[in-house]
């Protein structure tokens, strides 16, 4: 069915790019449009293409939940999901990073604004146990109260992922009643498998030795604890490192045996999704990408069996050899009024970001997406509402498609799509599954 395929491979084509590509005309097409509402076989079929995750990931439970419909209508309404980005400071300076070196936040301000990172944990809704998030920004252990906002956070049923280097996932964090165990997971960005590469990488010497004990040593507590934080394991393949997939197997096995009967739960492998120029594999590495996650995970199937691998929608589309549209917001296509109501970002400032790699102090254009400031009398609903009943829109520039990663790109990607649609006098069969 070609409209499955079509869609099942690139999510976001409008629906008269669709009926123009079928030749059909309206009532014909609103006649078939009408057959993937009804038929649960033809909705599994776009869900199966190559770019299902897309939809089963991201699209559908936003509009199950009815998120995009108030964005699109510019109702006020609590974000679905709050990133809190609590690190004032990092120890790394990796080369891909925007951060600001040098700039921090205070530490006197630390204890103002872990104030209101506990405001917005206790404001936030509680039926969306995966709603909140800790990340940044800047690295979040090296804020010195996150087990306590973490722990805050659980006993409200929160289950929360923290986003982290690990440099500092050291003994003395993970002590005694230490928050961290109230963790849903750990989420480890890995950047080398050497002290050498790491340095290049990170700029920090030794750094590797360092976050690999941590992670042995998170293992074996954990499993002595028997706590069901999960932990896994982020990894970019960078420019020049796609062979080392394979030994990156290896190093989790490794981790696996510091704890047989708790191995490393998950793998998330990404391209360089920022679409910086130093960031893209040349063009005969990627050729070569192909044959390798094929042997990658070939691999993982021996040696790590029970690790879920997730490819993201590129790598995954390049496993599968298959033809798939990647999401590129530009400024033209930035969506002035953002959307709040999907998501936000709260810093430790109370700074509350509108998009995911804006959220850094210094960084040069980024003030301009700080929607308002959570703090005594200011809550986070009224800064979102405020923002959307006022009708602050941000003109984009050049440049400004960095402050949004790749979720950020799929949120405005859909909106652009549903406003067509609207557009086209397609109201009811917007967005072609719902
Ligand atoms: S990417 Fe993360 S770990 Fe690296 S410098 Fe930036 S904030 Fe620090």
């Amino acid at each position: 069915m070609g409209l499955a395929r079509r869609y099942g491979s690139h999510p976001f084509t409008t629906l008269e790019e669709a009926r123009r590509e079928l030749s059909l005309d309206r009532d014909a097409f609103r006649r078939l449009l009408g057959l993937f509402a009804r038929l649960p076989g033809l909705r599994s079929a776009v869900l199966a293409g190559p770019a299902g995750k897309y939809w089963s990931n991201t699209l559908l439970p936003l509009e199950e939940r009815g998120v995009l419909g108030a964005t699109l209508a510019g109702k006020p309404r609590f974000p679905h999901i709050v990133g809190l980005y609590p690190g004032p400071t990092c120890m790394f300076r990796c080369h891909f990073c925007v951060r600001v070196t040098g700039a921090r936040y205070p530490h006197a301000t630390l204890a103002d604004g872990n104030e209101a990172l506990a405001a917005v944990i206790d404001e936030m809704p509680a039926d969306n146990p995966h709603g909140l998030y800790v990340s940044g920004g800047l690295e979040p252990l090296t804020n010195p109260g996150l087990g306590a906002l973490i722990s805050r956070a659980a006993a409200r049923g929160f289950s929360m992922t923290l986003y982290s280097n690990c440099f500092a996932l050291t003994e003395k964090a993970l002590g005694g009643e230490s928050g961290l165990w109230d963790l849903g997971a750990v989420r480890t960005s890995l950047y080398g498998l050497t002290d050498d590469e790491y340095e290049a990488t990170t700029g920090k010497r030794h750094a590797f030795r360092r976050v690999e004990a941590n992670l042995r040593r998170f293992q074996r507590m954990r499993a002595e604890r028997e706590r069901p934080v999960r932990l896994g394991l982020n990894h970019i393949v960078l420019p020049g490192r796609a062979r080392r997939l394979l030994d990156l197997v290896d190093f989790i096995a490794e981790l696996d045996a510091a704890a047989p009967e708790r191995p490393v739960d998950f793998l998330n492998l990404r391209e360089d999704y920022s679409g910086r120029p130093d960031g893209a594999l040349s063009p005969r590495e990627r050729a070569e990408l192909r044959e390798i996650l094929l042997e990658f995970e070939e691999k993982v199937r021996r040696v790590t069996p029970t690790l879920d691998v997730d490819y993201g929608y590129a790598l995954h589309a390049l496993k599968s050899g298959a033809d798939a549209q990647l999401v590129r917001i530009r400024p033209e296509t930035m969506r002035p009024a953002a959307h709040p109501q999907v998501a936000v970002q709260v810093d430790v400032a109370g700074d509350v970001y509108l998009y995911r790699e804006a959220g850094f102090p210094g960084l040069p254009g980024a003030d301009r997406y700080i929607a308002g400031r959570v703090g005594p009398g200011s809550s986070l609903s009224g800064v979102v509402e405020r923002f959307v009943t006022e009708r602050v829109q941000v003109a984009p520039r050049p440049g400004d498609e960095y402050f949004m990663d790749g979720f950020d790109q799929v949120v405005a990607a859909r909106l652009n799509q549903l406003e067509a649609d609207i557009g086209a006098g397609w109201r009811e069969e917007r967005g072609f599954l719902r």
